[in-house]
C-alpha cells in the first residue's frame, strides 16, 4: 500500500491501537514496529488481526484469564534473572544462594511457574529446583572471574522517542512508488550492552528447549537481532561517554544461547557472534519497510471487512504447537467465529510496542 485510504485513517484514529497512530501535524500514519509485531504479522496476517488488531487471547481452561504459555513465562523469568545477574555479579554481596536460591524462588512464585509442570519441558527441567541449578551452572560458567565482557548497561529501552527511524516518508515531493505514506520507527529492548575489548556491543538471551546440530543457524536470518544492531547504530552515539567515541559503530552482537534441557555432551550455555555489515543493515531496514506496506495493505482490507490473507500452513504448527485461533478460523461464518471469540477468549490490552515488553522463543 502507497497511500492510507480515509477509511483506513479514520479506523487508525478511532481504534488508539498502541502500535500505529494518525499524526494530524505530519499529515501521516506513524508506525512504532518490534520484532515480536512484524514477526507475528509475517507468520499469518488472521492472527496478526486477531491479536495485534483486536486483542484476543485464548480463556484458559483451567481457571480465570488467559492460557499460560510455558516458553512465554520462561522467557520472561530467565531474563528476569539475567538482568538482576549482570547489575550484581562483580559486587562483593554476591552469593549463589541469594541470586540461585532466594531471588531465583521468589520470582518462580510470583510468576506461578508451577502451573507450568504438567509441561514436558517443565518437568525435563525439573521445576524449580532444576531452573535453581541452571542458574547455578550460568554462575559458575561465567562468574565474575570467567566473564570476559564488560557490562556498560542491561535493559536498554527504546522507540518511546522515535529514536530508532526505519523509514520517514518525505512528504509527496519525494514520493517513491515503493514506500508507504507513513513514518516507521523501531523499538525494542536490549538486554545486556557490553564491552568486549574491542567492540560496543548487545548480547542478547536466548531459551531454547535443547540444542539440536548447530543451535545458532537459525539466528543468520533472524531479522531480530539485526534490529538491535541496526538500533544500538541509532542510539549508540547519545549513550556511551566520550572516551569510547571511537567504538561507537556497531557491528557485532552477541546471542546468550541457554539449553533448558541439559546436553548430553558440552555446556548447555553457547555463546554465537554475530556480525553486520552496512549493507545486512540497509537489507534489514527495507524488509521492514516492505512487511509495513504489506501490512498496512492487509489493515486496509480488514478495515473494509474485504477479509485478510491466512497462512494455513501455521494453524497445526504455531511455534510446535496448534494455533491458538484455531477454533475461530475453522469456523464456517463470521458470526460463528465471533460467537466462538466471545465465549473461549478475553480482550486484553494490545501488545504495546513502545512499552518495555518480554517476548523470547
Ligand atoms: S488458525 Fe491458521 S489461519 Fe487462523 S490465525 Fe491461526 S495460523 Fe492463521
Amino acid at each position: 500500500m502507497i497511500k492510507p485510504s480515509t477509511q483506513l485513517i479514520d479506523f487508525v484514529c478511532e481504534a488508539q491501537l498502541p502500535w500505529i497512530s494518525y499524526s494530524d501535524e505530519r499529515g501521516r500514519l506513524v508506525l512504532v514496529i518490534d520484532n515480536h509485531l512484524l514477526s507475528t504479522y509475517r507468520a499469518c496476517p488472521q492472527y496478526f488481526m486477531n491479536y495485534a488488531v483486536e486483542g484476543w487471547r485464548k480463556r484458559s481452561e483451567f481457571g480465570p484469564g488467559v492460557e499460560k504459555n510455558w516458553f512465554l513465562d520462561f522467557g520472561i523469568l530467565f531474563h528476569k534473572m539475567m538482568e538482576e545477574y549482570y547489575r550484581s555479579f562483580r559486587e562483593e554481596s554476591f552469593t549463589l544462594e541469594s541470586f540461585a536460591i532466594d531471588s531465583a524462588f521468589k520470582h518462580w512464585d510470583e510468576m506461578g511457574m508451577d502451573q507450568h509442570l504438567s509441561h514436558k519441558e517443565a518437568q525435563e527441567m525439573g521445576g524449580y529446583p532444576g531452573f535453581a541449578g541452571m542458574l547455578i551452572q550460568y554462575a559458575v560458567q561465567f562468574k565474575a572471574e570467567n566473564e570476559r565482557l564488560r557490562v556498560i548497561s542491561t535493559e536498554i529501552a527504546f522507540g518511546k522517542k522515535h529514536e530508532v527511524p526505519i523509514y520517514e516518508w518525505g512528504g509527496p515531493e519525494s514520493d517513491s512508488p515503493l514506500f508507504c505514506h507513513a513514518d516507521i520507527y523501531l523499538a525494542g529492548r536490549i538486554d545486556i550492552l557490553a564491552d568486549d575489548g574491542i567492540y560496543i556491543l548487545p548480547m542478547d538471551h536466548k531459551t531454547m528447549g535443547m540444542f539440536r546440530g548447530d543451535p545458532t543457524i537459525r539466528f543468520h536470518t533472524d531479522d531480530g537481532p539485526t534490529g538491535y544492531v541496526y538500533a544500538m547504530n541509532k542510539i549508540l552515539p547519545r549513550i556511551i561517554s566520550t572516551e569510547l567515541i571511537l567504538k561507537r559503530q556497531c557491528s557485532k552482537i552477541l546471542m546468550n544461547l541457554i539449553s533448558k534441557r541439559v546436553p548430553k555432551e558440552g555446556s548447555r550455555f553457547k555463546r554465537l557472534p554475530l556480525f553486520k555489515s552496512e549493507a545486512m543493515l540497509e537489507a534489514y531496514r527495507q524488509r521492514q519497510i516492505g512487511t509495513v506496506n504489506n501490512l498496512l495493505s492487509d489493515l486496509d482490507s480488514y478495515v473494509r471487512s474485504l477479509g485478510v490473507q491466512r497462512d494455513s500452513s501455521k494453524c497445526y504448527n504455531w511455534y510446535y504447537k496448534d494455533c491458538n485461533y484455531l477454533d475461530v478460523c475453522r469456523q464456517q461464518d463470521a458470526s460463528a467465529e465471533q460467537a466462538t471469540l466471545q465465549s473461549g477468549y478475553i480482550k486484553l490490552p494490545i501488545w504495546n510496542t513502545e512499552a518495555i515488553n518480554d517476548s523470547t522463543e
